[in-house]
């Protein structure tokens, strides 16, 4: 599938907020969002006031962007959240949580969904016992993910792992086991459990349209 391989920064400068996409960058001074917080381009720093539509498109394209979801896969999730009951916009965010590279991320294994994207795609995450390298992958309340051994000693990881927290992305819907290098799911997780500041409801209204 076509992946997105360009410098990532811009889009939290388009989009006027840290996505946090590169790990420990996101907290540094090297943060491109604290030197220029302007958009991006020639025309960056005189830009006309959005429409409602323009509000609505930016907020789809920041929940896109944190996920790292193209647009297909991204309507396609929002199709199968339209379906279930209760609110589209809360169901969508945690479709997008119980992604299989994003579960990894709030593990802490990775230090942005981009890495733990890689850690999936290169076969090092077990899912039930059995290696999945779909980072689409849908995970289930009660499904346990661990790190593959082969893993579990390298620096990279375990600095991640002891970051997570000053990072902000451990999640209570996840219950981490430090020592066996795994976690369970424990339930799907609610909005307020969802740490980051989106209206999904304007990207509910864009696709009602
Ligand atoms: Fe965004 Fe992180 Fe780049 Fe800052 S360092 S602009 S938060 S991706």
């Amino acid at each position: 599938m076509a992946r997105y391989n360009g410098p990532v920064c811009r889009f939290c400068r388009r989009e006027g907020v840290k996505l946090f996409l590169k790990g420990a960058r996101c907290l540094s001074a090297k943060c491109a969002i604290d030197r220029r917080s302007y958009p991006p381009g020639e025309h960056g720093q005189n830009r006309a006031k959005s429409s409602e539509y323009g509000l609505q498109l930016r907020e789809k394209q920041k929940v896109k962007r944190i996920y790292g979801v193209l647009e297909r896969q991204f309507r396609k999730t929002f199709k199968i959240a339209s379906r279930k009951k209760g609110n589209t916009g809360q169901s969508l965010l945690a479709a997008l949580e119980m992604r299989l590279d994003s579960v990894v991320y709030h593990i802490g294994w990775g230090a942005s969904r981009t890495e733990s994207r890689m850690l999936v795609t290169h076969g090092h995450i077990l899912v039930n016992g059995r290696k999945v390298n779909i980072p689409s992958y849908s995970c289930k309340v009660n499904d346990a993910i661990s790190l593959a051994p082969s893993m579990r000693t390298s620096e990279r990881v375990q600095g991640n792992f002891r970051d997570a927290e000053l990072r902000g992305v451990v999640s209570s819907w996840l219950d981490v086991d430090k020592n066996s290098f795994s976690a369970t799911v424990k339930d799907i997780p609610q909005r307020d459990a969802i740490n980051i500041l989106i209206s999904e409801n304007l990207v509910v209204e864009l696709y009602s349209r």
